[in-house]
């Protein structure tokens, strides 16, 4: 094919779309600010599930909404004035939280989340990174059976897909998590699901699997994005005032997506931020988790990652670069010493990013409408590390004109654009 394409963003997402397009025969360059996957692609929780499928959106969010509002949970926050802002975006997020929009989604996540798995293997095998996977799933932890019997759309949705998990009573999860402390009578392990002890470095192993195929990375910012005078063709302009031309370019530069397609191109993405913070700990007598767990009263999930147990937050709904707020990690950690025995903070700083996240929960992975050759892949909000590889396949095959292994349709960028 020999064709030049761009991809803007390092992240999982990007590095994911290089290696796919590299090996269908164009030839790539991946631009990033920063060495590959050092941003949102490196702070999450690694988890790669089938039970992802449920959006956050879902019709449980009615329920749940009057608690939510008040703005005090530890899984859920919120700044007003951001809202107020994006109160389009809001109002349409909750308008998807109806059985229809519901269904289309999670079938839709679904079909990308299991192709993903598949690619991941293969992606992880070819890079030699097999060793940082986990195929022991991971487990949702209740607090009261009141707390368990309120999960019931998500064991029912995951049970009309076929996701494959298993209810535990209190003596059932000690043996599976011993470290834990005994305060949940119940528990629901996802078996459908991996993770992963470092996913910045499985992404940097991805990225250095595709130099060591020939790829370019250029670690620089990219100010500018145009068509350039050839018809099928388009610029890329550094920071530093060094243009690059392509035939293609593909955008997926994940929480800066947004902004960038606004100030480069005109564009308006319907974009919100879920902002998650992480802390890294040690664990005290020798305690272990040999796998993430989800305490859904607690609002975190911890999972034992190379650098120790990293406990990840829930959603800070805010500006991408609205300062810090703590005050949801502070809450986590309390909670979290209740159900295992932390010791302490490994890092003097709290690690923040965003979730991009569009108003259906799905990612557009498309050409952009009217500007043939510029390709879109962002917005995957709780799952990108995840579905990065699934994600690259679907464009690869839409970009060649190829038959593709997942429908296309509810990831098209008319939803919005
Ligand atoms: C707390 C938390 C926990 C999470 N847990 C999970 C999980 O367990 N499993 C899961 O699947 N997902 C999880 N996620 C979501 C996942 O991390 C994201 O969906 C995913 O990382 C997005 O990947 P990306 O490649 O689109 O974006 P990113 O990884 O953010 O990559 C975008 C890249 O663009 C670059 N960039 C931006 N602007 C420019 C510019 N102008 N010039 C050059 N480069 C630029 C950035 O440097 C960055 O490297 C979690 C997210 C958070 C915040």
């Amino acid at each position: 094919m020999n064709q030049k394409v761009a991809i803007l963003g390092a992240g999982m997402v990007g590095v994911s779309c290089a290696l796919e397009l590299q090996r269908r025969g164009f030839d790539v360059t991946l631009f990033d600010r920063r060495a590959p996957g050092c941003e949102t692609s490196y702070g999450n929780a690694g988890v790669i599930a089938r039970s992802s499928l449920m959006p956050f959106n879902h019709p449980g969010l009615w329920g749940a909404l009057p608690k939510l509002l008040k703005n005090q949970s530890a899984s859920f926050r919120y700044d007003p004035a951001f809202m107020a802002k994006n109160l389009p975006w809001a109002l349409s997020f909750l308008s998807k939280a109806r059985r229809g929009a519901f269904e289309a989604t999670a079938t839709a996540l679904d079909a990308l989340i299991r192709l993903s798995a598949g690619e991941h293997r293969r992606l992880l095998a070819e890079a030699g990174a097999t060793h940082r996977l986990r195929d022991n799933g991971w487990i949702f932890l209740y607090r009261s059976e009141a707390a368990y019997a309120g999960s019931r759309l998500s064991r029912d949705t995951f049970h009309r897909f076929g996701v494959a998990h298993q209810v535990l009573d209190a003596g059932e999860l000690a043996v599976l998590e011993p470290g834990l402390k005994p305060i949940f009578p119940r528990a629901l392990w996802i078996q459908d699901a991996s993770s992963v002890d470092s996913p910045g470095q499985v992404v940097q192993a991805y990225a250095a699997l595709f130099a060591s195929r020939g790829g370019t990375i250029r670690q620089a910012e990219i100010a500018g994005l145009a068509r350039s005078g050839a018809p099928d063709r388009w610029c890329v302009t550094e920071a530093s005032g060094a243009a690059h031309q392509a035939s293609h370019v593909v955008l997926a530069l994940g929480p800066w997506s947004r902004e960038f397609a606004s100030k480069a191109l005109g564009l308006s993405v319907p974009m919100a931020f879920e902002r998650g913070y992480h802390m890294h700990y040690g664990a005290r007598d020798g305690a272990a988790l040999t796998r993430p767990v989800y305490d859904t009263g607690g609002g975190y999930v911890l999972s034992p990652m190379a650098q120790g147990l990293r406990l990840s937050t829930g959603v800070q709904l805010t500006a991408r670069d609205a300062p810090r707020n703590l005050a949801q990690l502070d809450l986590a950690e309390q909670a979290a010493r209740q159900a295992f025995p932390l010791d302490l903070r490994l890092e003097t700083e709290a690690w923040l990013g965003s979730r991009p996240t569009l108003p259906d929960s799905r990612p557009i992975i498309d050409e952009c409408p009217g500007r043939p050759g510029l390709w879109l892949a962002f917005g995957h909000q709780h799952i990108g590390f995840s579905t990065g590889p699934g994600t690259a396949s679907l464009l690869g095959s839409l970009m060649a004109g190829d038959p593709c292994a997942v429908d296309p349709a509810p990831f098209r960028a008319g939803r919005f654009l």
